[in-house]
């Protein structure tokens, strides 16, 4: 059986269905696996696979303290018409020469692709729960830079025995994400924003995180902490799937053959998405580069340029507001499994990162980096790629994943690279639909909302059910309160 430890190689060695439950280890490192587990059947039996099956193979592998029957349990209820796109996670073909394979992965109910994970998490985490007797609620603290939020509360809404508690950034996230949060619905949720920042909320919640005296009281009022962010072991594993997913697919309709080495291009903010894109290179998917995209923040595309990674520095606020981030908290993972296992040298950097504000890796990590490729693409670049593709291909696509276009365009004008690519979509345009709208030429209007239907009237592209109404919905949160009184909203909330 895998166990699972922390990156920073302190504590025990335990359990999927532990860490699930803990969210990150008690050293403040993040949970992962003693070994990254080989696909169980070849490629040309996963092509003509469902999502629903290569998602139980996939987490199957990883989860192996969960029987059959509960990774089935968990898989189909959350893989079902929730999702607006039968297949679960649709690719479309983009341009004839030279085509980019774009996986959609935001067909679930909050049109961003924090859904292909937190409509699984919820039953990963009851079951978790169920299997180690687990008595005490579980209170899920959260921080969003816009669409994790969402994703979550929609999730955990009235899930027995959890409440769901959500930190996002007051200045920092779209209009329409805004509204999405405050307006949710549930006994059990619960939502702020911050006066700060994505890494404020960030930080604010690994520190309560760490805070032993906090748990010993909330386990008095019988509550335990877990996270719903990807440093949850239990949010990562479930991205593994599309990509597998997806390559299956492209060599089931012919666009690959089995076995054929392709690109796989990620707009990246925490490092979530595209670790989980590593994750399924090891165990079997063929990669040959990972493109790493980011906006303007772009800290790692110099980290993959320079081995030095460095937060400080400015901190801007983009028309891709979920990539607003300085500090990727996955990395740590990248980093330690490069390391080869050695939590002493994640420890270090990670030390490092806090109080110097930097770190730069050994030789032997920045070696094993240079399957990454690190690019990024300013808010102007951003909108260039949205009217393009729109104009030559019809095709629209949302402000974050035309980071990712244009990040892959100067990839392959700069190395010359052929190798068949796939595009992480991560979010509907509708999702942003004022930047998006600017993109395509459409006129200034007032609000998210106006743009919304203007976009529609233009595209005629189906507009997400969540995000219908959504301004004519009753604002049921409206606290915004200062980082440092994270805390005390927690203990609030939980009675
Ligand atoms: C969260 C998010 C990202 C970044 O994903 P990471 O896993 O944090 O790297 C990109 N695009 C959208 C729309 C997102 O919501």
């Amino acid at each position: 059986m895998l166990t699972y430890s922390s990156t920073r190689g302190g504590g025990d060695k335990i359990n999927a269905a532990k860490a699930i439950i803990k969210g990150i280890a008690d050293d403040k490192g993040l949970f992962v696996p003693s070994e990254i587990p080989a696909l169980p059947v070849s490629i040309e039996e996963l092509a003509g696979k469902t999502y629903q099956e290569i998602a139980e193979i996939v987490i199957g592998a990883f989860f192996d303290d969960f029987t059959e029957e509960e990774i089935k349990h968990c898989v189909y209820s959350a893989y079902d018409s929730k999702f607006a796109a039968e297949e679960i996670a649709p690719i479309a073909k983009v341009g004839s020469e030279d085509p980019a394979y774009i996986l959609e992965l935001y067909h679930g109910k909050t049109s961003a692709f924090k859904d292909m994970a937190l409509s699984i998490l919820p039953y990963l985490l009851t079951t978790s729960m169920k299997k180690e007797n687990e008595t005490a609620q579980i209170a899920i603290l959260t921080a969003t830079s816009g669409d994790t939020g969402k994703a979550a509360l929609e999730g955990f809404a009235d899930v027995p025995n959890t409440q769901i508690i959500v930190f996002f950034p007051e200045e920092g996230v779209s209009e329409v994400q805004r509204r999405q949060m405050i307006t949710q619905e549930g006994a059990n949720t619960h939502v702020f924003a911050i006066k700060g920042n994505f890494d404020d909320a960030q930080t604010g919640v690994k520190n309560i995180f760490a805070d032993n005296e906090f748990a010993q009281d909330l386990q008095e009022k019988g509550y335990k902490l877990s996270s719903a962010n990807s440093i949850n072991i239990g949010r990562l594993v479930p991205q593994v799937a599309y990509y597998v997913y997806s390559y299956a697919k492209l060599v089931e309709v012919g666009e690959i053959k089995a076995g054929e080495k392709v690109n796989i291009t990620v707009p990246t903010g925490n490092f979530g998405n595209i670790l989980a894109a590593y994750y399924a290179s090891q165990m079997g998917i063929p990669v040959n580069k990972f493109i790493c995209a980011s906006n303007k923040n772009k800290v790692l595309t110099d980290f993959i340029n320079t081995g030095k990674y460095n937060s400080e520095r400015e901190f801007h606020i983009t028309n891709s507001p979920s990539m607003d981030i300085l500090i990727s908290s996955n990395l740590e993972r990248l980093l330690y499994h490069f390391a080869e296992s050695k939590g002493d040298e994640v420890k270090a950097y990670m030390k490092s990162l806090d109080r110097e504000k930097n770190y730069e890796v050994s030789d032997a990590i920045k070696a094993k980096m240079e399957c990454f490729y690190g690019g990024y693409a300013d808010e102007n670049k951003t909108l260039l790629a949205i009217g393009d593709v729109y104009d030559n291909n019809g095709y629209l696509m949302d402000t974050h994943t035309a980071v990712a276009y244009s990040v892959y365009r100067d990839y392959v004008q700069e190395t010359g690279d052929k190798t068949k690519t796939i595009i992480a979509s991560t979010a509907s345009p509708y999702k942003f639909a004022a930047a998006v709208s600017h993109g395509i030429g459409l006129d200034i209007e007032i609000t998210d909302f106006h743009y919304i239907e203007s976009l529609y009237d233009e595209t005629g592209m189906t507009i997400p059910e969540g995000l219908k109404d959504l301004d004519k919905k009753k604002v049921l949160h409206e606290d915004v309160i200062e980082v440092g009184r994270m805390k005390d909203y927690v203990w609030n909330s939980l009675k």
